[in-house]
């Protein structure tokens, strides 16, 4: 690694986050307020630029997940506390709708009936001129469910006047380098970072380092001389489309298997459109890559599917025919093996991953953090950090 300058010790904190992702934010601001002493480290200039804008804005209340009981019933706790926490932040002005398809779907709309009620997510028949909107011949039912969209913009300033008022030292624009072992004097975990702007060397020494960077983790990893984590990543697309009229203030998934949803992307006013089968463009198993993968993000190419998105969709939803495409959002998605088997979302919480002190955090979904909650209790109790 090239060194612009001699790196120096800028800090001894008792934890470090690196990733300004609404994980790392949320955890940066959790640890505060038990009383640590916190640096959070984000690569680009503002916090909550990547997965955790680009994507659906989806904030899940189980109905996604007929195939995983455990993550529909979670999903049901945490976007309560979701709502709890960032109402404000939280779009639950539209009217949300589950189709279920006559073929290819792994559920039969009994059996998604069965589902709902198992995990005791509100579902009822929807209104007659809903139903119209879709193709008979390739819908079986279609139900009103209660789920609702972020605005990750208004997150983002949620996030960053919390993190000023609880002290925590937020330096965007600087890039984690690696991850060492530390002295014993200064604390466990010594982080090389790196001033995006200068080109400046940092060495943050901290009892505790989180690696909260989603697609990244391994990238960081690796640089670290540490084994990547199994994790699949996929470079995906969520297209932006202006509807028209009968679904300006509506959502739309169609249930469940290669078919696609359509809802409402708060921080911009437009609904987006993503697709089981067309969202992802490209997808590898991260421990078998050597590049890493922001750099093999940079290089992807970024041609659209929108329009085999469109086409398809319209077979079940014909007003699909009228969506006007806007704008693609391509970011990367970190998968872990769980998921791929039954499309659940689990937490990723591995302590002391490689190093004693790093914890490296991956969560599926954004209300997924307050799975961390419990781990976070049992950590700062062993180390006796909470003050
Ligand atoms: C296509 C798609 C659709 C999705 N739909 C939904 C949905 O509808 N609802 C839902 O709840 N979830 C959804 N998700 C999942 C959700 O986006 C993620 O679970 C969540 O955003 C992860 O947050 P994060 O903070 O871990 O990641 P990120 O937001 O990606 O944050 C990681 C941060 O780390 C930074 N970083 C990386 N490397 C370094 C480094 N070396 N130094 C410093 N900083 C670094 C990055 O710049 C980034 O800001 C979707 C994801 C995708 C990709």
């Amino acid at each position: 690694m090239q060194r612009d300058s001699a790196p120096r010790t800028a800090h001894t904190v008792d934890a470090l986050v690196v990733g300004g992702g609404f994980f790392g934010a949320w955890l940066a601001l959790d640890l505060a307020r038990r009383g640590l002493s916190v640096v959070l480290l984000e690569r680009e200039r503002e916090l909550l630029q990547r997965a955790s804008l680009k994507n659906q804005a989806r904030v899940h209340n189980g109905y996604h997940y007929p195939r995983s009981i455990l993550t529909g019933l979670r999903s049901r706790v945490n976007s309560e506390r979701f709502l709890n926490e960032f109402e404000d932040c939280v779009d639950q002005s539209f009217s949300m709708y589950y189709a279920v398809a006559r073929r290819l779907s792994n559920v039969t709309a009994a059996q998604f009936k069965q589902f709902c009620a198992r995990i005791g997510a509100p579902l009822a028949p929807a209104p007659r001129a809903i139903r119209d909107l879709f193709d008979p011949a390739a819908v079986e039912d279609v139900f009103t469910a209660e789920e609702w969209a972020f605005d990750a913009v208004k997150l983002a300033a949620r996030l960053r006047s919390a993190l000023a008022r609880e002290r925590v030292d937020v330096r965007t624009g600087c890039e984690a380098l690696a991850f060492e072992p530390g002295t014993a004097q200064a604390g466990r975990i010594a982080t090389r970072a790196r001033v995006l702007s200068t080109g400046e060397e940092l060495i943050f020494a901290s009892e505790h380092a989180f690696n909260c960077t989603y697609a990244s983790l391994n990238d960081v990893l690796a640089r670290s001389g540490i084994e990547k984590l199994a994790l699949k990543i996929e470079h995906t697309e969520i297209v932006l489309v202006d509807v028209p009229e009968p679904l300006k203030n509506v959502g739309v998934t169609v249930m469940c298997g290669p078919f696609f949803s359509v809802m409402p992307f708060p921080s911009n006013g437009l609904h987006t459109l993503s697709h089981v089968r067309y969202t992802p463009h490209a997808a590898w198993q991260d421990r078998e890559s050597d590049e890493a993968n922001q750099a093999r993000f940079e290089r992807l190419p970024r041609r659209s599917n929108a329009a085999f998105m469109l086409k398809d969709a319209e077979r079940y939803l014909p007003l699909a025919s009228k969506f006007e495409v806007r704008d693609s959002f391509f970011e990367l998605k970190a998968v872990l093996p769980q998921s791929e088997a039954d499309d659940s979302r689990p937490i990723l919480f591995k302590r002391d991953a490689g190093l004693a002190g790093l914890n490296c955090v991956l969560g599926g979904k954004i209300d997924n953090v307050y799975d961390m909650s419990r781990e976070l209790d049992s950590l700062l109790a062993v180390r006796g950090l909470t003050r």
